[in-house]
């Protein structure tokens, strides 16, 4: 669960119920700033003068707020749009594509105008009718760690649980998701857990939850009949790579029920890094020890139209063949998405 330092409630947020009860929670808290915005002027009451201070000010700032725009963002390959829930996450990972994306603004945002929103989505999945729309929830945010004071994801499983021509996706790196057990979701809902070794948890995952939590809670949303999945990345080629990533493979075969709704996947992400992330990477981590050696890696324009620093061909063969391997010969009832 986020324990903010400050929250700020933008101008007009307290007119929801939502921002109310947050209010009302934190309103005693001595350690806890609460600022009350009367003008639009948010990135002054975050102290920091440099990326780095901004950085470690802004995890620790909750941002009370409505989502304005309702054009939703695409959100290709994995869905048709963002779900625009929440923005930013409390978690610090060093590699984490938010550094970039956010910038300096990677406090955690929560948008209280739900209702807006889920009327938005409606919108979208009427136009694409016969076809199925798919939301994913967790596109610029984990949003798990906020869940508490906002039941977005909540109300989110619930509305598109309900609709036949929808599903709803999101990814964590926490474990808090005894809330949502009980849902009817229908099964309209997957839940994926992005889950590493403890080695590469401990060296680069600052703030989020323990891998067995991880697994703890992934097994909790299988036995409540979510679709559910395992995202392994980013995967890192180290000195016993193997040995941990089978040991986690395995604990994850001893502790999966037989009688799963539904197949788990795998989606498998090998590290990479672009050259503007390796910047703000090292600008945010001076002292990190994530292995971004350009001169290791091979270079390979994406989809998007920049490119990014990989593995080699030859390890990434390795990685490629290892999880393959393993998958198939330690899971029955599985669908291996991707490796890549
Ligand atoms: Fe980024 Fe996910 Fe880590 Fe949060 S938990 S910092 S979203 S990688």
């Amino acid at each position: 669960m986020f324990k903010p330092k400050r929250i700020i409630f933008e101008k007009g947020s307290l007119d929801y119920q939502i921002s109310k009860e947050i209010f009302e929670k934190f309103k005693d808290k001595p350690n806890v700033e609460i600022i009350n915005l009367s003008t639009n002027r948010l990135k002054e009451n975050i102290p920091g003068d440099d990326l780095f201070s901004q950085y470690r000010e802004g995890k620790k700032t909750l941002v009370v707020g409505t989502k304005k725009s309702l054009k939703f963002q695409s959100c290709k390959p994995s869905a048709h749009y963002q779900l625009p829930l929440v923005s930013g996450c409390m978690g610090q990972c060093e590699y984490c594509y938010l550094n970039t994306q956010l910038g300096d603004k990677p406090y955690v945002k929560v948008h209280v105008n739900i209702d807006d929103i889920l009327n938005q989505a409606e919108k979208y999945i009427n136009e694409r009718l016969p076809e199925i729309t798919i939301f994913e929830g967790a596109a610029t945010s984990d949003p798990i760690p906020v869940e508490v004071f906002t039941h977005s994801l909540e109300k989110a499983i619930l509305f598109f649980g309900k609709n036949e021509n929808s599903r709803f996706r999101f990814v964590t790196k926490y474990n808090d998701v005894d809330s949502l057990l009980k849902l009817e979701h229908n099964g309209h809902t997957e839940i994926r857990f992005s889950i590493n070794t403890s080695y590469v948890i401990d060296e680069y995952e600052n703030f989020t939850a323990s891998r067995d939590k991880r697994i703890e809670a992934s097994i909790k949303a299988a036995k409540a009949g979510y679709p559910m999945g395992y995202l392994i990345a980013p995967v890192f080629i180290y000195p016993n790579w193997k040995e941990e990533y089978h040991r986690l493979l395995l604990k994850l075969k001893e502790k999966l029920p037989s009688d799963l709704d539904y197949p788990v996947t795998f989606e498998v992400i090998s590290h990479r890094y672009t050259t503007i992330a390796k910047k703000r990477i090292l600008e945010v981590f001076p002292e990190s020890s994530l292995p971004m050696n350009d001169e290791e890696r091979k270079f390979k324009f994406g989809q998007f139209g920049y490119g990014k620093y990989i593995y080699g061909e030859e390890s990434l063969g390795e990685i490629k063949q290892f999880f393959k391997r393993e998958i198939e010969e330690l899971f029955i009832n599985k669908e291996i998405k991707y490796i890549i």
